[in-house]
């Protein structure tokens, strides 16, 4: 709670919407975080690759 608490919010904020991680996916590539519902939203209405690196789909991690 408190300082530590803001601390990992601040640190596990998704990149996309830049608000805190909902359902948190990661990219196996740039090791970015985003929320499964932004990169969901990516992948389907924009392109099959990380926005970030744009290397890979990111939901194929199986994480
Ligand atoms: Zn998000
Ligand atoms: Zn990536």
């Amino acid at each position: 709670m408190g300082q530590s608490s803001k601390l990992i919010a601040e640190v596990f904020r998704c990149f996309i919407c830049m608000e805190k991680l909902r359902d948190a996916r990661l990219c196996p590539h740039c090791s970015k975080l985003c929320c499964f519902s932004c990169i969901r939203r990516w992948l389907t209405e924009q392109r099959a690759q990380c926005p970030h690196c744009r290397l890979c789909p990111v939901l194929t991690c199986g994480h």
